[in-house]
């Protein structure tokens, strides 16, 4: 070990520092990789359980760093959101999903209109911009305000005031579906749901997973069907994610669940895979 230096540079956590210098090397380096398109998005389709038709797809964003490769969203999106950069990258994935989402349309007509799914991050939601950028990101798309779903995390939403839903207000008054994501994770008042926006309840994959187990908790099945006939009983919609099995997919059909995603049907991929997939089941 190296005695010369000091005693207090051995105090620090290596580990630690190395973390923090990779978060503050990323965050640093996030405006540059907008300008210079380091960022895609992998779409992943949304399943009807009925009949296992494509409904649309999810727009997830991932980052192509030139030192570290593909990084998940989970990687970046916090710093993002910490330094507001969020907002022109939300933007730009707004932008770049409606647009994707028009060029399927118009490639598949025959196969009923694709819905293409955007994730909000809290920030972008308290961002007085919010509803002029996504008029104008549709404007310029062509794509119909009821093609777009707009996810919105429960957690963002919980003790929501008047100026907050505001916005979502407005844009759920264009059509535009609003979908509380990762629900169920954020405790939130059921009885509240009534005075949200929303028009989609994602089941969290917590849920799912509680149905890997065989035979699944009945608890776990209860509490899910619970919840499916209370949304339906306010006309919202049930998606589920993280759908990993055959099995898992029949019992959440059976309990009443409308769209579905997960790796059972498809992992997030390039723009083609997906449109290959829809026009394979329009056939
Ligand atoms: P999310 O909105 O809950 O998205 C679902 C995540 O589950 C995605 O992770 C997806 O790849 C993953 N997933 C899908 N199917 C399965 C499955 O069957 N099993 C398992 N184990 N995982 C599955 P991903 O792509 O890493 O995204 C993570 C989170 O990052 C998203 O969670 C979302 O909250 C956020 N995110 C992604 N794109 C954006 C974006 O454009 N803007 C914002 N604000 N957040 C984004
Ligand atoms: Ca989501
Ligand atoms: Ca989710
Ligand atoms: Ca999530």
């Amino acid at each position: 070990a190296k005695s010369a230096g000091g005693n207090r540079f051995q105090l620090a956590d290596p580990e630690a520092d190395a973390r923090a210098i990779t978060r503050h090397g990323l965050t640093t380096a996030l405006p540059a990789a907008l300008e210079r398109g380091e960022f895609f998005i992998e779409y992943q389709p949304l399943v009807h359980l009925g009949d296992g038709s494509v409904h649309g797809a999810e727009a997830l964003v991932r980052w192509c760093h030139p030192q570290h490769g593909v990084l998940g969203p989970d990687q970046f999106i916090p710093l993002a959101e910490h330094t507001g950069l969020i907002v022109p990258l939300g933007r730009w994935v707004l932008g770049e999903a409606v647009r994707q989402a028009r060029y399927w349309q118009e490639r598949h007509s025959d196969g009923g209109p694709l819905r293409i799914n955007v994730n909000l991050s809290p920030t972008q939601l308290h961002h007085p911009g919010l509803v002029a950028d996504t008029v104008d990101v549709l404007e310029r798309s062509g794509l119909e305000p009821g093609a777009l779903c707009l996810e919105v995390t429960e957690s963002a939403l919980i003790g929501a005031d008047e100026d907050l839903l505001k916005p979502l207000r407005q844009l759920a008054e264009m059509g535009v579906d609003i979908a509380l994501d990762d629900f169920g994770t954020g405790y939130s008042n059921l009885a509240n749901l009534r005075r949200l926006p929303v028009s989609v309840l994602k089941l969290d994959r917590s849920f799912t997973q509680g149905m890997q187990r065989h035979p699944a908790d009945p608890v776990d099945l209860k509490i899910v069907e619970g919840i499916v006939s209370l949304a339906h009983s306010l006309q919202l919609a049930v998606t589920v994610e993280g759908v990993e099995t055959g099995a898992q997919a029949e019992q959440l059909r059976e309990l009443g669940c409308d769209t579905a995603q997960g790796w059972y049907y498809a992992r997030p991929g390039p723009p083609d895979k997906l449109h290959a997939l829809s026009l394979a089941d329009a056939v």
